[in-house]
C-alpha cells in the first residue's frame, strides 16, 4: 500500500527539508513546454546519486510513483505528473556538477542535470562541445530519456550514438547504484546495458551520470538558403549535396512554403531571404568540418554545386550567409504556428523514398477531410523526418472537440503507419502519443517491454509512462 505521509517523513530525514517541496512550491515542476501538466505529492531535489538511491529505497518500501524530470522540454509529457496528486517528481537540477573532462580523449563525464547550454560553454575552452543541436536546452538526463536528435543527426547521430556510459539508479529494493562510466569507445564484454536507458523516459531506473563522447568544435562551415520547386527536388537536392561533400554535410532542413510565410507573418523582425519567391518549399542546408582552413574551399565548391542544379531548374534561388541569418527562420516556426490557433503536432520519421508520398498524401487528406485546418511542415529532412504540424485556426477552434482532434491524429497516423514510417520519430513514448505505442509497436515487442519493466520495476515505481 502507498503511503504517500510515510514516504514524505522518511524523505525529509534523509535528504533534507531543503530537498523538498509540497504545495503550491510544486507548481513550476508540474508543467512542461508543451503545457501537459499534472499535480505532484511533492518535488523532491537530491543532491547526489547516494540521495537518488536512499529515494528509491524509500519509493520502493512506500510504493511511491517517481517521474524524473530534466528541463521539461520534452514533447510527450514524460516529465510532468498524473493528476492524481500522489506521483513524487525527482528534479535532478541540483546534480549538475562536471566530474571528469579528458580532451585527450575527447570524453566529459558529468550529472545528468545539467544543461546542455552550460555543458558546451564550459567545453568551449578545449574547442569541444556535446554535438546534439536542438531548439530547446535540455539536461543530459532528458536527453538520454529521450535519446534526442537535433539537426545535425545526419552527421553525429543522436544522443545514443554519442553516448559511452551511464550511472543509473535501479527500482529494485536497494536503491542500487549501476556504474557504467567508463570513457571507451570500443566495449563488446557482454549486454550494453546502458541502452535500456535510451529513450525510454525513465522507465528503467533514474539516471545520475553519463559519459558523453564530444567533438572538435567546426572551424569551417557554409551555410545556405536555397528556394525550391517542390519536395520531391528537395531529394534530389539532398542526393546532389552528399555527392559533392559527403560526410561534411551536417544539415539539410526543409520548409514548407506555408511554414516559412506564417514565421514571417509572426517574426516580423525576421526577413525572408530572397524578398520574395515562387518556391514551393525551401531547404536550409550547412556543410561543415573541425578542420581549419576550409572556407574558401567550401564557399567555391557550393558555388558549383548550386549552379549545376540551378542550370538543371532543380531549385529556384539560393542565397549564402552565415549560420545565424538562417536558424532563427527554421527554430521560431513552433511559436510562430502556435500563434494563430491550437496547434497539433506529430514528429513522424520515414525512409527517405516514403517521405515526399507521405507528404502529399497527409496534405490531400486534410484538405478533403479537415479543410479547415491548415498544414505546416519543417524538419530534419535528410534523415527521413518530418514535423507535421496541424493548425486549428482561432477562427474554427469552437467545430474542433476532441473528438474531431482524435479523428485528425488517427487519420494521420494511419498515413505515417500505410508509408512505413513511425510515430514517434525523435520525441519518445509518453502520455501524449501512449495510445499509439499501443496501435502500431507490434505485440511482441509491447510483451518484451512489459517484462523487462517488470523485472527492473517490481513495485511499479518508474515513470510517467509504463509498458503495460
Ligand atoms: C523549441 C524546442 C525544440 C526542440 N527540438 C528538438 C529536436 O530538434 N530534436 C529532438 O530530439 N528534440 C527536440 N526537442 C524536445 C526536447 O528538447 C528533448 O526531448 C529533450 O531531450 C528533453 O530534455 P529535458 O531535459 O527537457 O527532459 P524532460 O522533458 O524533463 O524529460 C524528458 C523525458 O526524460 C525523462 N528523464 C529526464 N531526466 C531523466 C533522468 N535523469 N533519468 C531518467 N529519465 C529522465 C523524463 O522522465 C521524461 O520522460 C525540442 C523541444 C523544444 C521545446
Amino acid at each position: 500500500m502507498e503511503n504517500i505521509q510515510a514516504f514524505l517523513a522518511e524523505v525529509a530525514e534523509q535528504l533534507g527539508l531543503a530537498s523538498l517541496l509540497t504545495g503550491d512550491a510544486c507548481a513550476p515542476y508540474e508543467t512542461d513546454v508543451m503545457q501537459c501538466r499534472g499535480r505532484a505529492a511533492a518535488v523532491v531535489i537530491p543532491r547526489d546519486t547516494q540521495a537518488v538511491s536512499a529515494l528509491m529505497r524509500s519509493a520502493v518500501r512506500h510504493r511511491i510513483r517517481l517521474v524524473a524530470q530534466g528541463n521539461r522540454s520534452g514533447m510527450v509529457g514524460g516529465a510532468v505528473p498524473d493528476n492524481s496528486g500522489k506521483q513524487v517528481i525527482v528534479s535532478l537540477s541540483r546534480m549538475r556538477r562536471v566530474r571528469e573532462i579528458d580532451p585527450l580523449n575527447r570524453t566529459i563525464i558529468v550529472e545528468s542535470g545539467a544543461l546542455l547550454s552550460e555543458l558546451n560553454r564550459t567545453l568551449e575552452t578545449h574547442s569541444l562541445y556535446f554535438p546534439i543541436d536542438i531548439g530547446s536546452d535540455p539536461a543530459i538526463g532528458g536527453l538520454i530519456g529521450a535519446n534526442a536528435g537535433g539537426s545535425r543527426l545526419l552527421k553525429h547521430g543522436d544522443v545514443r550514438h554519442n553516448l559511452l556510459g551511464i550511472e543509473v539508479v535501479l527500482a529494485d529494493g536497494d536503491g542500487t547504484v549501476v556504474q557504467l562510466l567508463a570513457p571507451l569507445r570500443k566495449n563488446n564484454t557482454g549486454l550494453d546495458l546502458k541502452q535500456m536507458f535510451v529513450g525510454t523516459g525513465g522507465a528503467f531506473g533514474i539516471i545520475t551520470a553519463a559519459t558523453l563522447e564530444l567533438k572538435r568544435i567546426d572551424q569551417s562551415t557554409q551555410s545556405m538558403f536555397v528556394a525550391l520547386p517542390d519536395h520531391g527536388t528537395a531529394l534530389e537536392v539532398l542526393q546532389a549535396f552528399e555527392q559533392h561533400f559527403g560526410d561534411l554535410l551536417c544539415a539539410f532542413e526543409v520548409i514548407s512554403e506555408a511554414a516559412l510565410a506564417i514565421t514571417l507573418r509572426n517574426f516580423p523582425t525576421l526577413h525572408h531571404p530572397f524578398g520574395q519567391s515562387s518556391a514551393r518549399c525551401y531547404a536550409l542546408i550547412e556543410i561543415a568540418s573541425s578542420m581549419p582552413g576550409l572556407h574558401a574551399l567550401f564557399a567555391e565548391r557550393t558555388e558549383q554545386v548550386l549552379e549545376q542544379l540551378y542550370e538543371r531548374a532543380r531549385i529556384v534561388d539560393a542565397v549564402l550567409g552565415h549560420s545565424s541569418s538562417f536558424w532563427p527562420l527554421r527554430d521560431n516556426l513552433p511559436l510562430a504556428i502556435a500563434s494563430e490557433g491550437i496547434p497539433l503536432s506529430f514528429d513522424v520519421a520515414f525512409s527517405r523514398s516514403r517521405l515526399v508520398a507521405f507528404r502529399e498524401q497527409a496534405a490531400q487528406w486534410l484538405q478533403h477531410e479537415h479543410p479547415l485546418l491548415q498544414l505546416y511542415d519543417f524538419g530534419h529532412f535528410a534523415d527521413g523526418g518530418c514535423h507535421l504540424i496541424v493548425l486549428v485556426p482561432h477562427a474554427h477552434i469552437a467545430q474542433y472537440g476532441i473528438a474531431r482532434v482524435v479523428a485528425v491524429r488517427s487519420g494521420i497516423y494511419r498515413l505515417v503507419s500505410e508509408n512505413g514510417g513511425c510515430f514517434s520519430a525523435e520525441h519518445g513514448v509518453g502520455p501524449v502519443n501512449a495510445v499509439y505505442y499501443s496501435k502500431y509497436t507490434t505485440p511482441k515487442v509491447q510483451e518484451i517491454s512489459r517484462a523487462v519493466q517488470q523485472l527492473m520495476d517490481t513495485q511499479a515505481v518508474l515513470g510517467r509512462y509504463r509498458y503495460t
